[in-house]
């Protein structure tokens, strides 16, 4: 477990069990309870459910937004603020129907709405909070159409927020809702200068795409006060970027905003409502530092610094407390989802037996390789090691010119393995690593496939190298004794996880377990919950997984609450225009000229076709059984 740091990242919700599973761990009154995955993988593969498979434990996303909004309670009462905090959560965080409406349905409790960003999000937040206290921040472009959504919603009792993102906005919320008789409720997007550290950094400062500038700003204020709308002004919205690192940072945005708010106050506007937006991180790596993979805060002192600063700076200037908003959506949902998938096959790169002296007549250059094994010692590492690699580019030139045979390089190639593989070990223990041998450990590590697809399941592991934690999640008491990345099941070199946490930040390789013929390897991808979903793609046709949600109960059982089917391979052939019933025919069109021409008989027609009728219905995944 100390080797996977899985109490650094869990953020208390995993732990090992004494068997050496890995356990989901939720609170109760009554006490901690522990799940084994393993449990919840048998359950699965009993269910006649594949791997992969997304699990979602709906425990955890409760536990996430009573932990959010119970530290906002603590920071507002132990700090005396007048005034409450609302969150919403942004749909495009994780849109799908299952997690947004248990969002809803534990959140009311909170009276914590949505963000939507589009139409669709819209429409979404409408279904979603039907009869709900909880706001409806709308940002993104609005056209018209989008306007009049809200502004109906509006008149049914939504409290839907139009924040107005871009000057060209403004006239048509006036044209819309003076032609529909409804009075809007309005946000202004501010684009703070304030810039933060991170992956996604560019949402702030003066060149962000988003928000309002300062005169852009005053314009819209003189043209509601031109209107007479200025009291449909009540938030203020900003969002620096998501997975801020440094709470510094964030406590300058807030200054930054404050001023915005009393500013927007003194022209006369009601306001109301501060929104902070996203960007409340997440500690993929646990190392509670200022990296873009982790954090220098806990959700403790955000709550409490963000309530400091909005009391400090609105006090000085006798500025009523507004209800405190923040979109927070990757810390809401990213421990709510993991990713669970089996070994299908792994490359051992370790030399095959070697003889203890080549044959008297194979090739001098394979001889010498021989005397760089037999000469080896620790002390001349380096040298032994520039020899290898030149007599290996020879044996590698000679055979591309015909010299050398297949075999003699395939020997070559073993005896290299095994003296890179002898120099790795002694480094093992060297406080310092020679530079040009730092890549040595990689070269030699496995290859384990993953039976995933990066692209659909992982895809910003592959976009912007984002570190998610992997670890097996069963054997942990047993020493992993190999080394490996994993490769994914595209046919795509980039298909791979090469990046790993470990107790320095990250490293290369993944500590494994060798696999057992008689049973399967298990791994889970952890803190999968945010952005993951829907930004995934179809590379190579492999598509949705299996999904199933669980909830854990205190007697320590648990129930599986929801499970949807993953994409069949008809269902992928859909998403690209292909019929499959048009591609069933043509596959029995030319089984029936088999037929006719005597390659086949009827029965064997029949076998065939029911075969290729079943490809299409299953999963586009690795099955075990055919
Ligand atoms: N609000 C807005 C406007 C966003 O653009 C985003 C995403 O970047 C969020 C909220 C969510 O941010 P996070 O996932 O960091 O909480």
């Amino acid at each position: 477990a100390r080797l996977y740091r899985i109490h650094d990242w869990s953020a208390g919700y995993f732990d090992v069990t004494e068997k050496g599973d890995v356990a989901v761990k939720v609170a109760f009154p009554s006490g901690d309870v522990r799940v084994s995955l393993m449990d919840i993988v048998a359950g699965v593969n009993q269910r006649d459910l594949q791997m992969p498979v997304l699990l979602r434990i709906e425990n955890l996303l409760d536990s996430q937004i009573a932990l959010l909004n119970e530290s906002f309670r603590a920071a507002i009462a132990q700090q005396g603020y007048r005034g409450i905090y609302q969150g919403v959560f942004p749909i495009k965080v994780n849109q799908q129907r299952n997690v947004i409406e248990e969002i809803a349905r534990f959140g009311a409790r909170y009276n914590h709405g949505l963000e939507a960003g589009s139409k669709a999000e819209l429409i979404v937040a409408l279904s979603a909070l039907a009869g709900s206290e909880g706001l409806i921040v709308c940002n993104g472009y609005k056209d018209p159409e989008f306007i009049d959504l809200g502004l109906r919603a509006r008149k049914l009792g939504y409290r839907c927020v139009f924040v107005i993102e871009t000057p060209t906005e403004l006239p048509i919320i006036l044209e819309r809702s003076h032609a529909l008789g409804i009075r809007p409720l309005i946000g202004v997007r501010a684009k703070l200068a304030t810039t933060v550290g991170g992956h996604w950094n560019k949402t702030s400062g003066d060149r962000s795409i988003f928000g309002l500038s300062t005169s852009q700003l005053i314009e819209i204020v003189d043209a509601l006060k031109e209107h007479n709308l200025l009291d449909c002004l009540q938030l203020l919205h900003c969002h620096l970027g998501s997975q801020i690192p440094n709470i510094r940072d964030i406590r300058q945005a807030v200054m930054e905003a404050c001023r915005y708010y009393i500013n927007l106050v003194q022209e006369g506007a009601p306001m109301g409502f501060l929104d902070l937006g996203g960007g409340l991180a997440v500690d993929y790596l646990g190392s509670k530092t200022n990296n873009v993979l982790s954090m220098n805060y806990s959700m403790d002192e955000y709550c409490a610094d963000v309530v400091e600063v909005i009391m400090q700076s609105l006090d000085a200037q006798e500025v009523a407390h507004p209800t405190i908003v923040t979109e927070s959506g990757r810390s809401t949902v990213a421990y709510y989802s993991l990713l669970l998938f089996n070994i299908f096959d792994v490359t051992y790169f370790e030399p095959a037996p070697l003889e203890q002296a080549p044959a008297e007549e194979e090739h001098t250059l394979v001889h010498s390789l021989y005397s760089v094994l037999e000469r080896f010692k620790p002390a001349k590492i380096q040298q032994s090691y520039n020899n290898t690699v030149f007599y290996r580019d020879e044996i590698r030139e000679l055979f591309k010119r015909g010299q050398i045979s297949l075999r003699s390089r395939a020997l070559a190639e073993n005896l290299v393995l095994e003296i890179f593989r002898r120099i790795v070990v002694s480094l093992e223990d060297a406080d310092e690593m020679p530079p040009e041998l730092e890549g040595l450990r990689e070269q030699l590590a496995d290859i384990y496939y993953g039976n995933l697809s990066i692209f659909q399941s992982l895809p910003d592991a592959w976009a912007i190298d984002q570190v998610f934690p992997v670890m097996p999640i069963h054997r942990l008491n047993e020493r992993p004794t190999r080394e490996a990345i994993i490769a994914d099941i595209t046919c795509d070199s980039d298909g791979r996880i090469d990046h790993f946490i470990d107790l320095h930040g990250t490293r290369n390789t993944l500590p494994l377990h060798p696999i057992k013929a008689d049973e399967d390897y298990y791994l889970g991808a952890f803190l999968v919950g945010a952005y993951q979903e829907t930004l995934g793609d179809l590379h190579n046709l492999f598509g949705d997984t299996n999904v199933v949600s669980i909830r854990v109960n205190e007697d320590g059982s648990f129930d599986v609450t929801r499970e949807i089917q993953g994409d069949s391979i008809a269902d992928i052939l859909g998403y690209v225009q292909y019929n499959p019933k048009d591609i069933f025919e043509r596959f029995r069109d030319t089984a029936e000229k088999a037929v006719r021409r005597g390659a086949i008989s009827v029965r064997e027609r029949q076998e065939i076709l029911e075969r290729f009728s079943a490809s299409l219905r299953g999963y586009t995944y690795y099955e075990t059984d055919a």
